[in-house]
Formats: structure tokens, C-alpha cells, sequence
């Protein structure tokens, strides 16, 4: 089976970064050449004259089920959109979990992500949707003291469950996800910690989200969270720990030291007030990998990775009050090349490589935003001047999911009647 992109410009993030003009073939999901013209026929072929290809993105932190609960908890105050959302959460069906995820996933493929990281329970449903949706989820199965869970049963044998059923599905990875220090004793860190790395599974957890957070890590523990994560040997070169933005340099250094990566949340905790900027830079200056999250729903309210990356860009150069922070190009590489890195598949995707895998967008190049089309000025273009809609064409996997705006793999109209439905029962 071959795939020919005809005539793109394409943004390859190889180790040059290096972007070239021409034809990318695929062969049976496999990139086989990037650039130049490609000779005779292939059976699909895909005009991109004028277009912009870029690997599609990585959204590293989500709970994507949530999408049916956007809007529900705006413009309050931290505890009580915590009280909200867990009020509503506690009432969720199987029916709702999976017509949300099938409506979050619709929504990355239509803003160009084709690899997220998720964290929730009843990943088991939550896989249904992603299956269906032809993208490639990390699927981290919450697990959390038992005295504070909603599951049934002991959350780490539930997420074991999981793995054990869905482990080699095509475009399924399940993971370890853990809610958080608030939630989580030292003894259900170190036995999550011992299932992930025995199974080779990435390991997620929300991290120094807010102050809150971190003052009552110090009286229960005597340290800051991830000074305490890294007194008790849990971080490690498998770990992806979300929001990060309340740390020391002291942790940034344990990040590095042990090889952790992170997913910083902007919009989240912008939108949240939780005050907290990822100290990134530092992050970056100390060769931590860092990658980008949407977060959930109800608290981002968009799913969209074009966003993330300008706010990203746009708060840190705000915060530090220099415009030379974050370059629009290492944003891009969070995204792209430094999230697969983060999430373990960069031998993988991340990058548009011959050998690696076709994970494709097509950002339409007519659009009045992308214009003018320069080569110097295109990554900019994408990190400041484009949002989701302009992605026009998915492939992932080799497969066209989306094409030309019209969804391949799933049934929208369907998707979002049982979103709209679903979410009706629920909220009323
Ligand atoms: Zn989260």
C-alpha cells in the first residue's frame, strides 16, 4: 500500500530541523522518502501543492472523556470547581465516558493531534473511542489510595487489568497514571512505580499543579512534592509529570537527575488563576524534556495544540519579561520531537523520518492566516498565527483519518448526537 503526499512544504523536525520542499511517500504506514519527486503512481495521492505537512502533534496531558463536560465550571474559584467536576464525575456512566472521549478524540483530529496521554479511570471505555478514532492514545489508568477512589476494586490491580487486556491493540498503549501527592501514600507511588517499570509503561501524574498542593505536601511530609517524589526513588526516565509549575531549581534538578520529562499545562493554569508558571526555561537549561498538555475540558476549554503552543510561548515571555524565551522553533519541538521523546516513541513518530511511522497533518496553505508563505517565517507562522482548523488533512499510523475536512474513521454527526445526548443525561 502506498501513499504519496504530492508538492508540500514540509516541516520535518529531523535532528536539523531542516525544512524541505517535495513528495513524501509512504509504504504500508512507513515513511519511505521525504522531498525531491517521487516517480510513477501510488495508490492513494494526496495533493499538498502550496500545504504545509508537519508530524502530527502530541498532546502529553488530558483526561479526554471531559469533553462532554466543558463549560460546567468556568470563572471559579479552585476548591469549588474541584467540588463541581467531582460531583458530576462521581455520576458517570460507561455510555457518557465513552461518548466523550469519542467527542475529545474528534476534536484532536480536527485541531491535529495524533498521539495524546490520558489520565482517568475506566480506560478500558475510554479505549473503545480511541480505537474507533484511528489515533494513538496513552492510556493511564488512575490509580490512588483506595480511601479515595470512586472505582471499584484496588485501583492498581483495575489499571493492571487494563494493560493486561489491551496491551498490543493497534495504536493502544496503556500506562500508569497516578492522581497525585493529595490522593496518593508513599506506598501507592512506589507500587505504581514498580508495575510501570517491570511492564516498561510510561508513568503520568499531575505534579505541583498549585501552592495548596505544595504546603500541605510539606506538613504531611516534611518536602515539597517533587523533592519528596524524589526522596522516595519514584521518579525515574519513565515519568511524565503534568502542570510541574509550583518547583524549586532543587526539583528541576531531581526532574533531570532522574530522567523524568514534564508536560506543562499553560492554559490550565492560566484559566484555573492557580498562579503557577512552569519554570521551563529552567527546565530546559537543566536538559529536562518537556512537552505540551491541554489538560482536561472543564478546565482548558479547548483540546486545541495550536493554542497551547502561542499561549506556552506567549506566558512564558510575558513572565520573565523576555521576548527571547521559548523561540517559536523549541515550541514547535515540544509538540513534536520533545513530546514523543517524552512519552518514549521518538524512534517512532515526532518527526516526518524516513523509517518512522506516517503520524502526517496537512495544514491548508491557502489560508489567510498562514500567508504570506515564507520558508524562514513558517514555523513562526505555526507557533503564532495558526489555530486547529487549519489542519485540514490527518494521517496516523499510514492511515487517513481525516481528509480534506471530512472525517474518515469516525461518524461525526453520530459522534457529536451522542456526545450532545450523553452529556444531556448527565447535566440536564
Ligand atoms: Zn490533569
Amino acid at each position: 500500500m502506498l501513499t504519496l503526499i504530492k508538492d508540500a512544504h514540509i516541516i520535518t523536525q529531523n535532528a536539523e530541523r531542516k525544512l524541505v520542499r517535495g513528495d513524501i511517500l509512504i509504504r504500508d504506514g512507513k515513511i519511505v522518502q521525504v522531498g525531491g519527486s517521487v516517480e510513477g503512481s501510488a495508490d492513494i495521492e494526496i495533493d499538498a501543492s502550496g500545504d504545509i505537512v508537519l508530524p502530527g502533534l502530541i498532546n502529553t496531558h488530558t483526561h479526554v472523556s471531559m469533553a462532554i463536560l466543558k463549560g460546567i465550571a468556568d470563572d471559579i474559584p479552585f476548591p469549588q470547581f474541584l467540588d463541581r467536576v467531582f460531583k458530576v464525575d462521581a455520576h458517570r456512566t460507561e455510555r457518557d465516558i465513552e461518548a466523550g472521549a469519542a467527542q475529545g478524540c474528534l476534536e484532536m483530529i480536527r485541531s491535529g493531534t495524533t498521539t495524546f496521554v490520558d489520565l482517568y479511570y475506566s480506560q478500558d471505555i475510554i479505549a473503545r473511542a480511541v480505537e474507533r478514532s484511528g489515533i494513538r492514545g496513552i492510556l493511564g489508568w488512575a490509580v490512588l489510595d483506595q480511601e479515595y477512589t470512586t472505582q471499584k476494586g484496588v485501583p492498581l490491580d483495575n489499571c493492571a487489568r487494563f494493560h493486561r487486556e489491551f496491551r498490543g491493540r493497534p495504536r493502544i498503549y496503556p500506562a500508569v497514571g497516578l492522581q497525585g501527592v493529595y490522593v496518593c501514600s508513599t506506598q501507592t507511588f512506589l507500587s505504581a512505580r514498580d508495575y510501570a517499570l517491570e511492564n516498561d509503561l510510561l508513568l503520568t501524574f499531575h505534579l505541583s499543579e498549585t501552592r495548596k498542593e505544595v504546603s500541605d505536601c510539606k506538613r504531611k511530609e516534611g518536602k515539597r512534592p517533587g523533592d519528596y517524589l524524589a526522596s522516595i526513588g519514584f521518579l525515574n526516565d519513565h515519568c511524565v509529570a503534568a502542570h510541574s509549575a509550583w518547583l524549586t531549581i532543587n526539583e528541576v534538578r531531581g526532574l533531570a537527575s532522574s530522567g523524568a520529562k514534564v508536560s506543562t499545562c499553560p492554559v490550565s493554569n492560566m484559566k484555573l488563576a492557580t498562579g503557577g508558571e512552569a519554570p521551563i526555561p529552567e527546565m530546559l537549561q537543566h536538559g529536562v524534556t518537556a512537552s505540551i498538555g491541554t489538560d482536561g475540558s472543564t478546565t482548558n476549554n479547548s483540546l486545541d495544540m495550536f493554542g497551547e503552543m502561542k499561549v506556552l510561548s506567549l506566558l512564558q515571555k510575558s513572565s520573565r519579561w523576555d521576548p527571547t524565551v521559548l523561540p517559536a522553533q523549541k515550541v514547535l519541538d515540544l509538540a513534536t520531537i520533545d513530546a514523543a521523546r517524552a512519552v518514549r516513541m521518538d524512534g517512532l513518530i515526532g518527526s516526518i523520518e524516513v523509517g518512522k511511522r506516517a503520524d502526517l497533518i496537512i495544514l491548508d496553505g491557502r489560508a489567510p492566516n498562514l500567508r504570506p508563505s515564507r520558508p524562514s517565517s513558517m514555523v513562526s507562522n505555526i507557533v503564532y498565527s495558526s489555530f486547529g482548523t487549519n489542519v485540514k488533512t490527518v494521517l496516523c499510523d499510514g492511515k487517513i483519518v481525516m481528509r480534506d475536512r471530512k472525517m474518515i474513521t469516525m461518524d461525526e454527526e453520530r459522534t457529536l448526537s451522542e456526545a450532545e445526548d450523553a452529556a444531556r443525561a448527565l447535566l440536564g
